[in-house]
């Protein structure tokens, strides 16, 4: 039954699964959809726009990577918050999932409360950075409504993973942020990445700004700042 809460839609072929995250999540007021395929996911997005997708790994037709990757290629589901569900647990999986747009990782089994708060969190996190005024600095310009970054009017290609740290860092100017900051605020507290992930992320952000690489600045021992000056 629709309702006020968050809208979540949850694309997971396995029945017992899926009716526990629903049961879960409507028990907190939230109203779930739930799709068994990522044809039928796909179906249920261009049918209303969800607060935020629960997306499985492995499912019947296709990788739910597959789905992710399909979403942060369109302009009305780029920003959505996805929480990938999945039975793997390697590390390089993980992060697979991450620099293909995933917001969030949870490995099955998982307690119900975890779900909650992990939700909650992605939920919690569509906030100033999130906002869809168009944000500058210097000669950088971000788009949150189109995802687009130009650097001097030039569109910069960038992953997601990219455009996260350059809206975190353009949306906190002149402050140190550590890594440990970064990690959190970017890919989640719970996130089982590595902290050199974030220096090979701030790398390659550094490159797609080209002639903007000098506002993110390494703070020796401390992490990065980013500054227009
Ligand atoms: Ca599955």
């Amino acid at each position: 039954m629709a309702n006020d809460g968050p809208a979540i839609l949850v694309v997971e072929d396995e029945p017992p699964i899926a009716e526990l995250i629903a049961y879960t999540l409507r028990g907190n007021g939230w109203d779930v959809r739930v799709s068994g395929s990522t044809a039928e996911g796909w179906q249920a997005l261009q049918e209303s726009i969800p607060d935020l997708v629960l997306l499985d790994w492995m499912l019947p037709d296709q990788s739910g990577l597959r789905l992710l990757h399909r979403m942060r290629g369109d302009p009305h589901f780029r920003a959505l918050p996805v929480i990938m569900l999945t039975a793997r647990s390697m590390e390089e999986d993980k992060v697979a999932g991450l620099d293909n747009g995933a917001d969030d990782y949870m490995t099955k089994p998982f307690s119900p409360r975890e779900l909650v708060s992990r939700v909650r969190a992605q939920l919690r996190r569509r906030a100033p950075e999130h906002d869809e005024k168009l944000v500058s600095a210097g000669i950088v310009t971000l788009d949150p409504a189109s995802h687009a970054v130009h650097v001097a009017g030039v569109r910069a290609t960038m992953t997601h993973a990219e455009y996260k740290l350059l809206r975190y860092f353009i949306t906190h100017p002149n402050r140190v942020l550590s890594r440990g900051d970064l990690l959190d605020r970017v890919w989640g507290s719970d996130v089982n990445v590595e902290l050199r992930t974030v220096d090979v992320h701030v790398l390659r952000l550094r490159k797609a700004l080209g002639a903007a690489e000098g506002y993110v600045r390494t703070v020796r021992g401390a992490g990065y700042l980013f500054s227009e000056q």
